[in-house]
Order: C-alpha cells, then sequence, then structure tokens
C-alpha cells in the first residue's frame, strides 16, 4: 500500500517536530509493509519570506493530492506586524476552508506517567479522556463583515444549518464510538448564533437516542473542564469556544506539547499539533515532539485505516513516558531530562521492542 503524505512544517519549532513524527512514520511504514510519498512544502512565515504568502496554490494542489497533511505550526515575532491576510497564521484558516476541514479532534488523555506533570491534582485527572470536537469553518474566523476602523472593530458569528448538522452528526456518531456522552457548548443564554446551534444539536439527537445530550453554557465548561474533567467523553463546540477550551484542556496533560489533533473534511484530513510555533524554544532542541507523534497516530488511524500501528505508536509514547523521559515542558526533578531528538530515539525503540514482542506472540497483532 502506498500513501502520498503532505508535510508543512512551518515555522518555529514545527520543523523539528515534524522531522520526529516523519522518523517514525518511516519506522512503522517499514513494520506495516506500507510506502509513503512525502512531498515537503513551506507554510506560515517561511513561505512569506520566499513567496511573498503565507500559502501558495502550489502548496494547495499538493495537499490535494495527497492521502493526508502534516503540519508542525506556524508563527512567530518576526511576521506579527504584518497585515491579517498575510500573516502566517492566515494560512491556517486558508488551507482549513480551502480543504473543507470541518470537524477538528482534540483528544486530551491523561498519562498515568505525567499525572503529576499538570498543576492539577492527580486524583481530580486520573482516568480522564476527553475529545474536544471543535468545528473548524464557521464561527466569528469567517463570519463576514469583519473589520476595524478608528473607533469600532467587528466580526460577525455566523452558523449555517448544514455547518452544525454536519458536525453534530460527527460529535454523535463518535460519541456513539465511546463512552455515549455528549456535552454540547456554546453561550445560547446571550448569543443568538449559540441558540440556533443548541436548536439544530438537539434536532440531530434525535437520530442519536442512545447516545446523552447535556448542553453546557462555554463558562460553566471551561470552569467544568477543570474542577472535574472526568464528566466529560465528548465536547462538541463552535469554532471560538473550541479554541480556547482545547487549550485549557492542555492543562490536564500537563503540556500543549502533548496534544494532538485531527482536522477532517469529506475529501481531506490534516493531522497537527495542537501547539503554536513556539518562537521561545525554536532551534534549541526542547521542543516535545509527543504531540505531532500522537497526530501521526490519529493520521495512521483515521486516514490509513492502520489502527494497529495507531496504538503501537501510543503504547510507545506510553511505555517512553513510564520510562521517565521527559523534554523540559513535561520535565520534573525526579525524571530524565532529554532532548527532542532523545525523546523521539527512545519513542522508536519503544516501537520497535512492542512490535516485537506482539510479533513474537507475547500480544497478538
Ligand atoms: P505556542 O503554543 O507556540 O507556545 C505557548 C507556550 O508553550 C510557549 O512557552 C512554548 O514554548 C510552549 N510550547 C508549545 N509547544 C511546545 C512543545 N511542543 N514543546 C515544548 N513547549 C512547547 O503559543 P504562542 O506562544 O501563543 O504562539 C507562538 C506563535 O505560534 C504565534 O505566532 C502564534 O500565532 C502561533 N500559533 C500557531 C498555531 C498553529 O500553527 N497551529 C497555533 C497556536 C499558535
Amino acid at each position: 500500500m502506498n500513501f502520498k503524505v503532505t508535510l508543512l512544517p512551518g515555522d518555529g519549532i514545527g520543523p523539528e517536530v515534524v522531522n520526529a513524527a516523519v522518523s517514525v512514520m518511516k519506522v512503522a511504514a517499514e513494520k506495516f509493509n506500507v510506502a509513503f510519498k512525502f512531498n515537503e512544502q513551506l507554510v506560515g512565515g517561511c513561505s512569506y519570506d520566499k513567496h511573498g504568502v503565507p500559502l501558495t496554490d502550489e502548496v494547495l494542489s499538493s495537499c490535494y493530492d495527497s492521502d493526508a497533511v502534516l503540519l508542525g505550526a506556524v508563527g512567530g515575532y518576526k511576521w506579527e506586524t504584518l497585515p491579517q491576510n498575510l500573516k502566517p497564521e492566515a494560512a491556517l484558516l486558508k488551507l482549513r476552508k480551502a480543504l473543507g476541514l470541518y470537524a477538528n479532534i482534540r483528544p486530551a488523555k491523561v498519562y498515568s506517567a505525567l499525572l503529576s506533570a499538570s498543576t492539577l491534582k492527580p486524583e481530580v485527572l486520573n482516568g480522564t479522556d476527553i475529545i474536544i470536537l471543535r468545528e473548524l469553518t464557521g464561527d466569528v474566523y469567517f463570519g463576514e463583515p469583519r473589520g476595524f476602523d478608528e473607533n469600532h472593530g467587528w466580526n460577525t458569528m455566523v452558523y449555517t444549518r448544514e455547518e452544525v448538522e454536519r458536525i453534530a452528526e460527527y460529535g454523535f456518531e463518535l460519541a456513539r464510538k465511546r463512552g455515549k456522552k455528549i456535552t454540547s457548548v456554546d453561550k445560547a443564554n446571550v448569543l443568538d448564533c449559540s441558540q440556533f446551534w443548541r436548536k439544530i444539536v438537539h434536532e440531530v439527537h434525535k437520530d442519536f437516542p442512545d447516545v446523552e445530550l447535556k448542553d453546557m453554557y462555554v463558562d460553566n465548561a471551561a470552569m467544568q473542564i477543570v474542577r472535574d474533567p472526568k464528566q466529560f467523553d465528548v465536547i462538541l463546540t463552535q469554532n471560538l469556544f473550541g479554541d480556547i477550551l482545547s487549550d485549557i484542556a492542555a492543562m490536564i496533560t500537563g503540556s500543549l506539547g502533548m496534544l494532538p489533533s485531527a482536522s477532517l473534511g469529506k475529501n481531506y484530513a490534516l493531522y497537527e499539533p495542537v501547539h503554536g510555533s513556539a518562537p521561545d524554544i525554536a532551534g534549541q532542541g526542547k521542543a516535545n515532539p509527543l504531540a505531532t507523534i500522537s497526530s501521526v497516530a490519529m493520521m495512521f488511524n483515521l486516514s490509513f485505516q492502520m489502527s494497529k500501528a495507531a496504538e503501537l505508536i501510543e503504547a510507545a509514547i506510553e511505555k517512553t513516558l513510564t520510562m521517565g523521559y521527559r523534554t523540559a515542558d513535561i520535565y520534573s526533578p525526579d525524571t530524565i531530562l532529554v532532548s527532542t531528538t532523545q525523546m523521539t530515539e527512545a519513542v522508536i525503540e519503544n516501537f520497535n521492542h512492542i512490535y516485537d514482542e506482539q510479533a513474537l506472540g507475547v500480544f497478538t497483532l
């Protein structure tokens, strides 16, 4: 089996974490008898420096022609004063829109070895396994009109029926395969657009009576995620609220460097860590590659139907953490401080080890 993957390392630590994830992909490809054809392209600030725009048509064509896209991160101090449409981050919005990536899946799972890396109490966190399902192509990020003048600034929060229906359907299907519980997060007490969201979510729910639906206002959800995260299974939410809640959920895992994501549309899929380009640590070998490696596990599962390979990657991450390896963002004095490369090598070694054990029949493949 051959798969085409467009690599968009981007800026800051993006290239470091994408390199790490690609090494894991290559090892997994060898073990599972698949071949990857990688097409590496510029996106974000580095694309602006070379082409004067953060995303070129050539990059989009490569994405259209791929089975999956792996993105690192974009942005940095250097490009902060550019006009909005030329900023590196504009490439992300354009990519999401052009590829029709309407469903953003962000798991926030607690690794038991990392219970102490979070600022939250271990007993609050233990056993937490949430998926934040964020709608990605609507809301204030894309609504028109938008702009500002000397005395006003404005954006438009807007959703169409079709946009809410398709993400709600995806959410209920997802919850059905997990804990059968969905919490729809909105701000229906204040926003008309959120009232509409809630109405449509309830209409869609009629087709999924086996899934429990609860509504929650976003301010309460922000509080509940840190108060009692175990109460959640799937959190379904609007674009803006999902952006914020998923960073709150990062504190469950201890670091943004641990959170993977998948953005799916009808025909295309893009995988990326939740974190940004972390310019403060770029080029220093300090970046935690696990969010990107875990994003690759999601890619194997969702785009290549290679669930065993995905499980092995996750198991290798878990084992590496249990052995005490930590990049600086999750380090504590009783653990072993490693660089991006050392962490990646440890994951690969554990991947090979677990694979060999399974191939020997210790577990079933
Ligand atoms: P950030 O996620 O880049 O960094 C926040 C903090 O987390 C920093 O202290 C950073 O060092 C740390 N961090 C992030 N990822 C890490 C990792 N893998 N390993 C270790 N530590 C990590 O967010 P920011 O500082 O607000 O933004 C920096 C730039 O990234 C900005 O230009 C922003 O617009 C951009 N950004 C891009 C994306 C994306 O490409 N998807 C997402 C968010 C922010």
